[in-house]
Parts: structure tokens; sequence; C-alpha cells
């Protein structure tokens, strides 16, 4: 991992409150139901790693807790009309170092006795083996059970200097080929707009994961257009102008770029339609436009995701491409990728500027 960008990942995390939300949150978008466990945090977190990440640092969950928690979720309006359930933590639901096997099984089961059709386990990769994945095919052996861990990008130099995130592409198509081979479904995550390249080298390099994806036989891939998450690295950047808020139109510039086969597999997340808040004063800040194509931007995005239908998909994004805005959003961001401009700022000063930071306040490496 890049020692620099380590230091500072602890630096910001050091003062992040506890979280006190319930032990399960929950997050609803159609038929979709997200359940997120609240954990004594991620460990790749607790060891300085992913600069753009933060999906908070809790307690460590009580069993008893998680059964009156489950129980509630499971009578709840929006379990009940849902089909298709995540379990994520956060971390890696399936990192027994995070999340004991015990309450992994038992959240699982209650999953299998459910009616839903689609599961979905969200997790690091490095947290899966042959043991867990046999154990996870038989408790559903009726139901459709997706592994979806985050890729984030295939370009190596971005991950080590950008996201300080190794994933390492021979390993993660082992991981893959374990997955189908014990019968159940891979799903990965990809980001879109990582800062200090371009607007048109955001989108290659999106596409260039999209296409290693497919080639390397994923099943899903959800696009995460950059949000810039309170108690981040991501965040400091942000706020010393390195940067920008990301335009929802990015998106719709990529699913253009698209092949059938790209594009039918995709779903879209975090697009504008989610935040994890601290106060009024530090929350996520989301991809935004403006206020007249945000609202149509987000029902497209809600639209599309919710159905794969590769007719209906080409359809509503040839509506949102050609609709009559009366802003000058989609104009600005054609004539920004047409130019080919340079990016806006560098990764150098970036890296300098976090380093003079951690000597300005004096910060003793040795003991972070
Ligand atoms: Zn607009």
């Amino acid at each position: 991992m890049d020692q620099l960008l380590t230091q500072a990942n602890h630096i910001i995390r050091k003062n992040r409150p506890l979280d006190k939300t319930p032990v399960i949150i929950t997050f609803r978008r159609d038929r979709f139901l997200q359940l997120t466990l609240q954990t004594s945090g991620c460990r790749y977190s607790e060891a300085g790693s992913c600069c753009m990440c933060n999906y908070g640092k809790g307690t460590t969950p009580n069993v008893q807790d998680i059964k009156t928690a489950m129980d509630q979720i499971c009578s709840s309006r929006d379990f009940i009309e849902s089909d298709q359930v995540l379990l994520g933590a956060s971390g890696s639901f399936l990192d027994d170092y995070e999340v004991s096997e015990e309450i992994q099984f038992y959240m699982m089961q209650r999953l299998s006795q459910s009616d839903k059709k689609e599961i979905f386990l969200e997790t690091h990769y490095k947290s899966i083996n042959q043991a867990k994945l046999t154990k996870i095919h038989k408790l559903f052996p009726d139901q459709i059970v997706h592994i979806e861990m985050g890729l984030e990008t295939v370009t190596k130099e971005l991950q080590e200097k950008v996201l300080n995130k190794e994933i390492l592409l021979e390993e993660l198509k082992k991981t893959i080929a374990q997955i189908h081979h014990a019968g159940l479904f891979v799903s990965l995550n990809i980001l879109l707009g990582i800062p200090f390249l371009s607007l048109n080298e955001q989108i290659s390099d999106t596409i260039k994961s999209i296409e290693w994806s497919v080639d390397n036989g994923a099943d899903y891939i959800v696009i995460f257009p950059i949000n810039i998450q309170p108690f981040t690295l991501f965040e400091w950047w942000y706020l010393q102008g390195y940067i920008s808020i990301i335009s929802p139109w990015m998106l719709v510039e990529l699913l253009l770029h698209l092949t059938d086969k790209e594009l039918k597999r995709v779903c879209l997340s975090w697009y504008g339609n989610r935040y994890i808040t601290y106060s009024e004063q530090q929350k996520t800040i989301v991809p935004y436009s403006c206020p007249v194509c945000q609202p149509e931007l987000l029902s497209f995005f809600n639209n599309f995701s919710a159905n794969y239908n590769i007719k209906y998909r080409k359809q509503k994004l040839q509506q949102i491409y050609k609709f009559p805005f009366s802003c000058k959003c989609r104009e600005n961001l054609h004539n920004t990728l047409r130019k080919k401009n340079a990016p806006k700022t560098s990764l150098k000063s970036a890296r300098d500027d976090i380093e003079s930071w951690i000597n300005k306040y004096g910060i003793n490496r040795s003991n972070l």
C-alpha cells in the first residue's frame, strides 16, 4: 500500500465518530432492499486503505440485537415488497474478522427461509474461500445468489496512487471462477469519475474496467459514480479544491458508450440517491447537476436500474439524452469532452499537499 495515503487515511479517520445508527440500516429502491450491518469497522479501513470509502465504524454487533432487528425487518413493508435483498456490512459481510460466522449464517438463513428471488452478499474478494462458497450454495438451493465485490478500477496506478486499494486481478479472476464453480453469480463494483484524470479519461477507465469484468465472467456490474464521503481523504481533497463534484450526465455518457452485452449487465448505485450523514455540515456530497435536470436524471437512473430489459434501457437512455432541458448541463459536459481538456488538478500537487499537511501538524508517523 502507499505509505503517504495510508498515513493520511489514518489521521482523517481518527476523528470519525462511532456510528449510532440502528444495528442494521436499510435502504430501499423499488424492489431492491439493502441491509447494512453495523460492525466495528472494515479491516481495510483500519489498515488505512481506500481513500474514497466510508461505510462507517460502529460497535461489534450483539447476536440478540441482530435477531430482534431481523424480526422487525422481515415483517416490514420494505422487506415484503422487495424481491432482491443485499446483505452488506461496514466493510465485508463475509469477513469472519468483521462479522462472526454465527451472525453471517443467521442473517443468510433468514433470507434463505424467505421468498426473495435474488440475494446479494457484498464482501471483499479476499474474504471468500471454497468452504464458505459451498456452505452458501447449500443454504440457498432455490435462490439466485450473487457475490458482490469491489473492483473499482483495473488500472494499477490508480489503485495504488489515488485509491490506495489493492485488487490483484489474477487473484480476482480465480475467485470469480471459484464462485461460478460453486453455482453462484458474480457482481463487480466499478468507479466512475476517479480524480486527477480528465473527464474523457474517467469514462475510458470505467469502460476498460467494464470490459475486463465482462471478459472475465462478471454476471453483473455495478457502476458507482464518485461520491465524496465524510471522513475520507477524498473529502479532504475536495475541500482543498483537488476534486470536483461529478455530473450525473457522466453516467449517461458512459451508458451511451456501452455495447449491448455490457449495457444489459450494468446497474447503477449511489447516483445521488443516498447519503451518509454525520451532521448537516458533514455528509456525503453526491453527484449533482442542477435543479432543472437533476430530478429527471434521478428518475431515469431509478428506472434504468430496476429493469434489465435491453430494449427498455436503450429507449429510456435515448429519451433522457434527447429530453429538451432548459439548462446547459448536458451541453457543458459535451463541450468539455469534445475539447479533451487535460485534468484540472494534478495528483502530484495533491500528494505534496497532504505531505505538507501531515508535516505541519507534526504528526508522529511512527505512532500511526
Ligand atoms: Zn441541468
